[in-house]
């Protein structure tokens, strides 16, 4: 069978990328690439929807969080952070990591943090200088409700407030002035169709302000640097950028261009409309307390092996889907449905589960259950648009 890459990450990336990147590898101090790389860089503003600067790193979304934290606090400072699954838990154990003072706010994998929550947090703690809070949970498939949290730190003239849109941004309407975001941070391999490797993060004159003072130790992630780059107007970065990403970058963004931003976020809103009437009906139960538009994440049938779908998926359909991480691990599954996947890929993706599930014993659904519930709203998408290969 034909590989299939089905993951919240990396996802799958369009020939018309590849081939962009597989051009030969040019010198960065050069104006092809100065072009590109001005073109890139004008390209993430417009999906970031935000006029504030833009910083590329060649890091993952890990590294260029860390720059962040790096950057906009200083050690001892307090920071709130919202746990509720590895991404957020992973932010709490960085701040810590860097001698930052972490207030963690617990919420149960699966469930998304109230806004009281974060509010007595920031009573109880009326120093906090930072509120960090991911935007799409992979790992459960939460969305949580960061607009409403934004709102709570906007008049706070020395708090700043941080969105992992790491597998939200490109997937649903994000806008960093209108949403009272200081600090966007999103990566290459979700939502923008490329391979790992570069960072993005949009950043506020708030935030800017609170980079002015700040005493972390870094080197590498030195933002004002980085800004200091940019605004030189050069289309440089500080250090040696990911040259062949960028450059894959401006086909990306020139085909969700193409498609334009609503489009695009009607697209992912169907299929993920789709992926949930597909699991709902084999009657399954999914996990996320208020779904998210880029992954749908399903409780494994308690009568099949642990792990069973992924393995089953990977061994006997050569998909790669996700499983769970940490307490989630062999009990649920992720399907994904971000960047470069289309209507067809949620059939494919119902169809193999399907299949996988019965071979495992699961059998208390009709065969195409979950294709016959889907397709009326994948069939939303099918209107003309004159596309080609
Ligand atoms: C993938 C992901 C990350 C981590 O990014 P890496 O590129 O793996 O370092 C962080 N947050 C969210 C929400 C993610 O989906």
């Amino acid at each position: 069978m034909k590989y299939r890459l089905l993951a919240p990450g990396p996802t799958p990336v369009p020939d018309r990328v590849l081939l962009k990147m597989s051009h030969t590898l040019i010198h960065h101090r050069t104006p092809v690439f100065e072009a590109a790389f001005a073109e890139a860089r004008k390209g993430l503003q417009w999906l970031m929807q935000t006029e504030y600067d833009v910083i590329t790193l060649a890091a993952s979304g890990t590294g260029t969080f860390e720059a962040a934290m790096q950057n906009f606090f200083s050690p001892g400072e307090q920071i709130i952070t919202i746990g509720g699954g590895k991404f957020g838990e992973r932010w709490g154990q960085m701040g810590r990591q860097l001698g930052l003072d972490v207030i963690e706010i617990d919420v149960d994998w699966g469930m998304a943090v109230t806004v009281e929550a974060v509010q007595s947090a920031l009573d109880e703690y009326p120093n906090v200088k930072g509120v960090i809070c991911v935007g799409s949970e992979t790992s459960t498939g939460v969305r949580h409700p960061y607009e409403d949290l934004a709102k709570l730190v906007k008049d706070r003239e020395d708090t700043i407030f941080l969105l992992d849109g790491i597998t939200a941004v490109g997937v649903w309407d994000i806008s960093p002035e209108r949403d009272g975001i200081d600090v966007l941070v999103t990566g290459s391999q979700k939502a923008l169709m490329l391979p790992p490797g570069l960072g993005f993060m949009a950043v506020s004159p708030k935030a800017w302000a609170r980079n002015a003072k700040g005493t972390c130790p870094h080197y590498y992630f030195d933002l004002a640097k980085e800004r200091k780059a940019l605004q030189k107007g050069l289309g440089q970065t500080a250090y040696t950028p990911g040259v062949s990403l960028i450059i894959g970058l401006t086909e990306a963004i020139k085909m969700m261009q193409e498609e334009g931003l609503e489009a695009m976020f009607a697209r992912h809103d169907r299929m993920a409309r789709a992926t949930r009437a597909g699991v709902d009906a084999l009657g399954l139960k999914r996990l996320a307390e208020v779904p998210a538009a880029s992954v749908t994440s399903v409780w494994a049938p308690e009568a099949i092996a642990k792990n069973a779908v992924v393995t089953g998926m990977r061994d006997r359909a050569n998909i790669t889907i996700a499983g769970g991480q940490d307490d989630l691990k062999g009990r649920i599954f992720r399907l994904a449905h971000l960047g470069y996947f289309d209507e067809l890929d949620i059939c494919t993706t119902l169809s193999a589960l399907e299949i996988i599930l019965r071979q495992e014993g699961y059998t208390d659904f009709e065969p195409g259950a979950s294709i016959a519930a889907a397709q009326p709203i994948l069939a939303e998408g099918f209107v003309a648009k004159g596309g080609d290969a």
